[in-house]
């Protein structure tokens, strides 16, 4: 990893780089942002240039540098989640390493990732450590949310929160890590809400671009076709049950779109890029009105499956309402 590996967040890097320049790192850090906002990457970044040893940090190539980019500095200890939350065991097991010495330079970076699945019992094993820690220790916890810490941890930390990427940033990420074309990584990048996991995540998977696909078609059969075709939609669901609330949002957010459409007509602001035609055409199916009760009617079909309503009356229902047949959508549809 060196300086270019890091897209985006150039103000960020730069407050980071003035704290190590200036010799202003202090024992305890908590890096906080939204799951995917790239909060291991940054923290990473900032363990990388503490420990460099040259001048322009990080360099890149001194020995601390390589040893970090091949995932084998002995001083960078990550602690991580083991699917049960992190535990007092594995805390107590980095105080009692901790007052070591470092092995080769003068400081030792311990990253706790997933910070806030510590339970209380870590958290206040943690906080020992954090009212004395050895002089040559920097801490970093990572946290989605600061609020599931204890205040006495938070207190204890400097605090530094990882803001999203622009969609341009998105973008220029995509293409490079994954070699996307330009149309592809700016729908992408629209639909990762600036969360670098998230629009790697969805950009790399066919699961995802498949049921894209599937959600447009579906809109579209239901825009068109008669009510007992509509009905015969239920069978996608239902062989797709288990991914519910992902279709149901993929819905919601082709219908945004069209909302979008309707008052831009086409603007920067549509995050499908790709398929202008298809929203263009649904929204000249779809009233503004309809689009709105379709929404509704896809938020009151997630609390009712969340509630363990029946499946398939739920969804036979909600795709009554899309097609326009519902008992309150007399006239929804329309060509306005
Ligand atoms: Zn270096």
């Amino acid at each position: 990893m060196d300086r270019s590996d890091v897209i985006g967040q150039s103000a960020l890097l730069k407050d980071l780089r003035g704290l190590v320049d200036s010799g202003r790192v202090v024992h305890s850090y908590i890096f906080h942002g939204p799951k995917g906002v790239g909060k291991r990457t940054i923290s990473s970044f900032f363990a990388k240039m503490i420990l460099c040893r040259e001048k322009d940090k990080p360099c890149g190539y001194c020995k601390s540098c390589r040893q970090f980019d091949s995932g084998n500095h002995p001083d960078v200890i990550k602690i991580k989640d083991n699917n049960k939350g992190i535990r007092i065991e594995a805390i107590r097991e980095m105080r009692e390493e901790i007052g070591i010495k470092p092995f080769q330079g003068e400081i030792k970076v311990y990253i706790i990732e997933d910070g806030d699945t510590m339970n209380p019992y870590a958290q206040n094993a943690l906080l020992k450590t954090l009212e004395e820690p050895p002089e040559h220790s920097v801490i970093i916890i990572l946290a989605e949310n600061v609020a599931t810490l204890l205040p006495t941890i938070v207190s204890r930390c400097q605090r530094i929160r990882v803001p999203r990427l622009t969609i341009a940033e998105m973008a220029t990420l995509i293409k490079k890590e994954i070699g996307s074309t330009e149309e592809e990584a700016q729908v992408f990048a629209g639909l990762s809400q600036g969360l670098p996991g998230r629009g790697l995540e969805l950009a790399r998977s066919k699961e995802y671009k498949q049921m894209r696909q599937d959600t447009l078609g579906i809109l579209e059969r239901l825009s068109r076709s008669s009510l007992s075709e509509s009905i015969s939609c239920v069978d996608y669901f239902m062989d797709n049950r288990d991914n519910i609330v992902n279709i149901l949002d993929n819905i919601e957010q082709w219908l945004r779109d069209l909302m979008v459409f309707k008052y831009s007509n086409g603007g920067e602001l549509i995050l499908n890029k790709d398929k202008l035609t298809q929203i263009h055409g649904l929204s000249q199916v779809f009233t503004t009105q309809a689009v709105q009760y379709i929404i509704d009617s896809i938020e009151d079909s997630k609390r009712k499956l969340k509630a363990h309503a029946n499946f398939q009356l739920t969804i036979e229902n909600l795709l009554i309402r899309i097609q326009g047949s519902g008992e309150y959508a007399g006239g929804s549809r329309s060509k306005i």
